[in-house]
């Protein structure tokens, strides 16, 4: 297993990992198989999408913030990002992605983002190659 670190910004913000995963893939020298990528934190997801109009990123964070407002007076959670938890149970902790010719297979304007949700923080993407 590897882990990948990354340092986020902002509360919110979408980091484009796809380049570290593939870094990854080449350092392992699997050629033929899967690459699963878990975020191992509560309030930080995996999620694949656009990678070519930043405004997506944008707007997909709005969008979740309009759905999940950072306050909410019925929240009962003590540490106060009870936002930031539904944010990731949306997203989902882990993404798969094929390999083949030790290359990830994604789609033309596809992108793998670590999502934060309650940043700035340091945080851990476990990535694990399996040869199939
Ligand atoms: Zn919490």
């Amino acid at each position: 297993m590897n882990t990948i670190q990354v340092r986020t910004s902002s509360r919110d913000e979408m980091m484009d990992i796809t380049r570290k995963v593939q870094q990854a893939v080449e350092e392992s020298g699997v050629q033929e198989g899967i690459v699963y990528i878990m975020s191992a934190h509560t309030t930080a997801g995996i999620t694949i999408n656009e990678n070519a109009d930043p405004d997506v990123k944008t707007d997909m964070l709005q969008r979740l913030a309009d759905v999940y407002p950072w306050e909410d007076p019925k929240d009962r959670h003590m540490e106060g990002n009870t936002a930031a938890h539904l944010k990731t149970s949306t997203t989902g902790a882990s993404q798969v992605v094929i390999i083949s010719g030790g290359r990830l297979v994604l789609g033309t304007w596809q992108g793998i983002y670590f999502c934060e949700f309650d940043g700035p923080r340091s945080r851990n993407v476990h990535v694990k190659i399996l040869h199939g």
